[in-house]
């Protein structure tokens, strides 16, 4: 409290109508008022109806008839009159008034309260009036203190745009659960799919129209069957009762949303989202339903049309055994289990091997692990470019062993995922761990897929021609699956274009399908572009004879041979044919 009315205080013990009489509430009562007031300005001892039934009893011992406060935001509403009044004794006749306090809190909030009593009532003696005023002063700082919990509160439970915040729903979310009303009911995180070129689309100010009206929506149809809170930008979680979830999972669907002054401004808007239905016996509430609808609505964010994904069991299966796979792979990486296998790129015409694409394999427990079972989930990392670099160094490794034993060393490939793009150091690391082993920069090829956005295009660019500067071969992989555009062929340097196995026509396609047609035009637009051209996943004779008629001699498949662990790949470079 800054200020009060101190000075007036003298001035009100002098009126002269407080003349010294009997007190008509004797001092040990007046001290038991006192003392019940000041324990209801600790918190815990705090009720509605017990608090309102003491300033009952005060007003009456005194014989006053009406107790009232008024509370202004600053001294500039309480000009106005615009404020909250709280009135907690009224008789009806309040016709003078007995005493007033006034004071201005830290945050400049004013709070007067004021006592009164009717015409007929005589004035109390000066020891009353004294000890009414005191009261009057605990009751005052009180609700001051009240009104700024209630400040903070709003602070605590809502964020700066006014909508309810995570610990809004925590708390909901233990209210729900000591009222024993949680299981049955409907937990959901939701994220508005695609919210970012929304707001590219109609501008951010329209964007935050769009939130908040899908907001209101939402808080609508949830009515008082729950609620929905914001995580932050366009994420939010919100647990309802079964009867509304129709309705929420048609707006999370889709639903048309009106932005700006005139309803024809409509955008349609969906959301990824991860819905839990809370079982009916559980013993970990809050927390297995936070992360029920996280994990949810993980799944729902990898499919890539907004969809809605109901927690099951197995997912947090596959969540524990992400997470079991990237700590093992630190541990796997102190221990050198991992490995690589080369298979060989050949030349259809001469039969000779040409190259050999480096394939990583874990060897875990005497168990050969396949990357399809861990580079994805490395990959949701930077996990993977330890690895790659790990990789990098065995082939480098490789290499330089092959050279110094006199044998014929052919090129190899090593496979980089889009996760180094954004490494501004990727070349000098790459460069540092072929120099440290003395590998001739020709001898090395480097595999890149494909990028999905401008800003990863751009980065893919720099290090494409980083990696030609320095004299090593660069291969699009994969080429013809996922977002190739021509423009990927034509604004980068690549040496040589992987068609992706998916792209080569099986046995059974004929010559006028889409796949045989698509295949064609591809291999003759990359040999006419002067860049080499591999073809990936070659298995069978008639494959071989489809590569030949479009001239394209570089095959890769199962049709030679498999990957090969580094002893059998030796043998195979020795021996340097195929029958
Ligand atoms: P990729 O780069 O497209 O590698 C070729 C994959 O196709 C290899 O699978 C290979 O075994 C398989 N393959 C080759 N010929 C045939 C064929 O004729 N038929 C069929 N059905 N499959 C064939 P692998 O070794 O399981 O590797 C899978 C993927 O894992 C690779 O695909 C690559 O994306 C990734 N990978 C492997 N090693 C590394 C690595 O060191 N770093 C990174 N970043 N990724 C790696
Ligand atoms: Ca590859
Ligand atoms: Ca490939």
């Amino acid at each position: 409290m800054a200020e009060t009315n101190q000075s007036n205080y003298m001035e009100k013990y002098k009126d002269p109508r407080l003349v010294d009489k009997e007190c008509v509430v004797d001092s040990a009562t007046a001290a038991g008022f006192l003392r019940r007031l000041v324990e209801f300005t600790h918190e815990a001892g705090f009720n509605r109806e017990g608090y309102k039934e003491l300033i009952g009893e005060i007003c009456q011992a005194y014989h006053l008839s009406k107790g009232a406060s008024e509370f202004y935001q600053n001294a500039g509403m309480e000009k106005i009159g615009e404020g909250d009044y709280f009135c907690d004794f009224d008789d009806g006749h309040a016709d003078v008034v007995l005493l007033r306090n006034r004071i201005i809190t830290n945050s400049g909030a004013v709070i007067v309260s004021t006592i009164y009593i009717s015409k007929d009532t005589e004035l109390p003696s000066l020891q009353d009036y004294y000890n009414l005023d005191l009261m009057l002063c605990v009751i005052t700082a009180f609700i001051s203190r009240r009104l700024l919990q209630r400040t903070v509160e709003h602070f605590v439970f809502f964020d700066e745009n006014g909508y309810p915040n995570i610990r809004f729903f925590n708390r909901q979310l233990m209210i729900l659960e000591q009222k024993g009303k949680l299981p049955g009911m409907v937990a959901v995180n939701l994220d508005l799919h695609n919210f970012a070129i929304t707001n590219m689309e109609i501008g951010r100010e329209n964007g935050d129209t769009v939130i908040q009206n899908y907001f209101s929506m939402l808080e609508e149809a949830i009515g008082d069957e729950g609620c929905i809170c914001r995580l932050g930008g366009d994420k939010f979680v919100g647990v309802f009762s079964e009867k509304v979830k129709g309705r929420i999972i048609t707006i999370l669907s889709g639903v048309p949303v009106v932005y700006g002054e005139n309803e024809d401004r409509r955008i349609n808007v969906s959301a990824a989202a991860g819905i839990y239905e809370i079982p009916m016996t559980s013993d970990d509430f809050k927390h297995d339903i936070l992360e029920a609808i996280f994990i949810a609505t993980t799944v729902a964010k990898r499919q890539d049309e907004g969809a809605i994904v109901f927690y099951d069991d197995k997912m947090k299966e596959t969540k524990e055994h992400i997470k079991g796979i990237q700590r093992k792979f630190r541990e796997g990486l102190q221990a050198d289990e991992f490995t690589v296998y080369y298979q060989p790129k050949v030349d259809i015409n001469t039969k000779k091997i040409v190259g050999a694409e480096a394939l990583c394999r874990w060897i875990s427990r005497g168990q050969v692990v396949m990357p399809g079972e861990f580079i994805p989930i490395l990959e949701q990392t930077m996990d993977i470019c330890d690895l790659d670099f790990h990789v990098l160094d065995i082939v480098c490794k490789d290499i330089r062993a092959w050279l110094d034993k006199g044998n014929m060393a052919v090129r190899a490939s090593v496979n980089l995922s889009r996760k180094h793009l954004v490494d501004p150091d990727l070349l000098s690391h790459i460069l540092k761990i072929v120099d440290d082993n003395g590998v001739p920069h020709e001898c090395l090829e480097i595999e890149l897929t494909e990028t999905t956005t401008d800003v990863q295009f751009r980065d893919l660019k720099r290090v494409v021609n980083g990696l030609k500067d320095a004299g090593i071969r660069v291969a699009v992989d994969d080429f013809g699956i996922g977002y190739s555009s021509l423009n990927l062929i034509r604004e980068i340097p690549w040496d040589v274009i992987k068609i992706d196995r998916c792209f080569v026509p099986g046995d059974n396609d004929d010559e006028k399908s889409l796949t045989s047609l698509m295949f064609r035009h591809a291999v003759a637009l990359i040999k006419d572009m002067g860049m080499d051209c591999v073809v990936e996943g070659v298995e069978t004779r008639k494959q071989i004879e489809l590569l030949r008629e479009n001239h394209c001699s570089i095959a890769q498949g199962f049709y030679f041979d498999k990957p090969l662990p580094k002893e059998e790949f030796e043998a195979r470079l020795l021996q340097n044919g195929y029958q």
